[in-house]
């Protein structure tokens, strides 16, 4: 190729590749990738989440997808230029398919396409009401019994689920019910978002009383509506749960809080989900045609099963349960697990004036906040992205564009300072026992996150008190059994305690499924969460996609969301598509439905 500009570069392979997908051919659009490559396409071509890897599997999507999709229209995006770094070249992209507009990210290695992200924007005919065509508020004109927009918001809130059936339904009314419930109104999707709890953000308030969130608030926003510029780096968990709740009233939701959902059963004839809800004592059937649990990747608890625990005479319960430290004082408390609710938990008791001992077991991976936040979050989400001009939109998108396959590879180096530059750190907490790790390959903490959702803590003072020995430390042990006063552990310690706090971690989504629906219907739609990375507690084969997350399952009609904030917006947009476009009638064949290779 001649030595162009950036823009020029992209300009000429997308005049390329909108030429061959125009013109229904398939080999010329496949040579313009080169043999390592990477399509990651979010609902576009495939109705699905999905990465193509290698241009075999780009082919095999083209050749499946490309007629019906009829793409048009790539070019760099609108106000975007081409940029040029280290042999790569890079740009923001938008392109349209029949049915919908799409912006997406390129990079270039000699001339030909290394990564290419498809996003789906917004739905031809369906856009969101906003800019030019927000709605007006007010009638203007003279009505008779005109309605106000109160009495609108209350005689809808009479009907939904009564004399009118919502489309959605979604279970679980936490912060990620209540982002794709904010996404399904714009886009005019009746939907109820049921939730247990009285009040929307109860499950923030619920956790132990000392607990921030870890991730910083560049990190946070909720689709729409982003926090304020005053609003705290690490939101303390009753000020999330007071913004969750204004933001549910002020985005419009219709959130039945009070309300739990006993048991849901799909009719694969009428197409149709019948969702059996108690609300305020009454049963409630609704019959939405989509059901989407978004009861929490963190919130099924693992209670592990010890000898004894029938006989223990002192307090014991999971972490989810825990109140906080205030009884505890100058009391004997066992923490077993050694991730980041154990440590806020053993920190909360150890300031409270228990005597406290955290159990570990396994290896877990240490990462100090603020390492964390300059080497690896800096540059997409901080106050310096902010101010050189990043926004939230895009660094959502600059993420998702990294391939899953690779992403490894660009963590390892920001893991490899971190551990350089905390070395000391290190060297005293493993002085005190603990037990460290770095993520099987290295590949540090977002990476055991997306493969595992667990096996770390992102430091906020704990470690100094274990490397310190204020919070003592059993390492390399199991809990052998409890007696009335004691844990007994592997070694054959014997630890007093008043209190036993299983930090023990959470089951998979589809644990809900067989609570909710059926064992049949869990097993049928497998495991929720992993990549397949064939790592500890991510077992093969490889997905290239978090398993079951926001695309279609092997059940028609259920959808699993949440995550953590981050994820919960950017993927609330691609399922609140994916739902909108169903209920329109839009065909939406769905390319490489994953197969179900383990079953929680
Ligand atoms: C200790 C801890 C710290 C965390 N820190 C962070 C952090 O810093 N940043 C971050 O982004 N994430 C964090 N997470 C992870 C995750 O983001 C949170 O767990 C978050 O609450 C997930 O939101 P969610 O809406 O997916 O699930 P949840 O908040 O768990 O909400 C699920 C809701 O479903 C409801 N529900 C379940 N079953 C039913 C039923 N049958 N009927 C009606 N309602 C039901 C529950 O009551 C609950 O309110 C943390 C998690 C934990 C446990």
């Amino acid at each position: 190729m001649l030595d162009k500009a950036p823009n020029g570069k992209v300009s000429d392979l997308l005049i390329a590749l909108d030429k061959a997908l125009s013109a229904g051919e398939v080999e010329p659009a496949v040579d313009l990738f080169q043999a390592d490559c990477y399509w990651r396409d979010l609902v576009t071509f495939t109705w699905n989440i999905k990465t193509m890897e290698g241009k075999e599997q780009v082919r095999d999507m083209l050749k499946a997808r490309l007629a019906d999709t009829k793409p048009s229209n790539w070019k760099i995006a609108d106000g975007e230029d081409a940029s040029e770094a280290d042999g790569i070249t890079e740009s923001w992209i938008q392109f349209e398919t029949e049915v919908a507009r799409g912006f997406g990210h390129m990079r270039l290695k000699g001339g030909r396409i290394w990564t290419l992200l498809t996003t789906m924007s917004e739905l031809k005919g369906h856009e969101e009401p906003v800019g030019f065509d927000r709605p007006m508020g007010a009638k203007h004109g003279a009505e008779r019994n005109r309605k106000t927009w109160k009495e609108e918001r209350e005689a809808e809130a009479a009907e939904l689920g009564y004399s009118r059936q919502p489309y959605c339904v979604i279970i679980g009314g936490g912060q990620g019910g209540i982002a794709l419930g904010a996404r399904l109104r714009q886009l005019n999707v009746p939907t109820i978002v049921i939730e247990k709890n009285e009040r929307p953000g109860d499950s923030w308030r619920k956790r132990y009383k000392s607990l921030c969130l870890h991730d910083p608030v560049w990190y946070d926003h909720l689709p729409y509506l982003p926090f304020p510029r005053n609003w705290p780096v690490f939101s303390p968990k009753d000020k999330i749960g007071d913004w969750l709740e204004m933001y549910t009233k002020v985005m419009e939701l219709n959130y039945w809080g009070s309300t739990e959902c006993k048991k849901a059963s799909y009719d694969e004839k009428s197409r149709d989900w019948s969702v059996v809800v108690q609300r305020d004592g009454k049963e409630i059937v609704l019959k939405p045609k989509q059901l989407v649990f978004a009861t929490g990747m963190s919130a099924k608890a693992n209670m592990p099963k010890f000898e004894g625990m029938d006989t223990f005479k002192g307090d014991q319960h999971h972490s989810s349960q825990h109140p906080g430290p205030d009884k505890y004082k100058n009391r004997k408390a066992v923490v077993i697990g050694s991730n980041n609710s154990a440590h806020d938990i053993c920190a909360a008791l150890w300031e409270a004036g228990a005597d406290t001992t955290m159990v570990q077991r396994s290896t877990t991976h240490i990462v100090k906040s603020d390492s964390l936040m300059e080497l690896g979050l800096a540059s997409l989400y901080s106050e310096q992205a902010v101010q050189s001009g990043m926004t939230t939109a895009k660094a959502d998108l600059i993420f998702a564009s990294l391939p899953y396959k690779i992403l490894h590879e660009f963590q390892i180096p920001v893991y490899n300072a971190i551990r350089e530059r905390d070395a000391d750190f290190y060297k005293r907490l493993e002085k005190a026992g603990f037990l460290l790790d770095y993520g099987d390959d290295d590949s540090g903490l977002f990476m055991k996150y997306l493969r595992r959702g667990s096996g770390y803590y992102i430091d906020v003072g704990a470690s100094e008190l274990i490397a310190n020995g204020s919070i003592k430390l059993k390492s390399g042990v199991d809990v052998k059994k409890l007696t009335e006063h004691s844990v007994i552990l592997s070694d054959g310690t014997e630890l007093p305690a008043d209190l036993v706090v299983y930090a023990t971690g959470y089951g998979s989504m589809n644990g809900w499924a067989a609570d909710l629906i059926s064992k049949d219907v869990a097993n049928k739609v497998g495991k929720v969460w992993g990549l397949g990375s064939n790592t500890t507690k991510d077992p093969g084969p490889w997905e290239g996609e978090q398993r079951n997350m926001w695309k279609p399952t092997q059940q028609e009609a259920l959808w699993f969301h949440g995550g953590n904030l981050h994820q919960s917006r950017h993927y609330s947009q691609f399922l609140s598509l994916q739902l909108k476009a169903r209920m329109e009638g839009i065909p939406t064949p769905v390319y490489g439905l994953q197969k179900v290779h383990h079953l929680g």
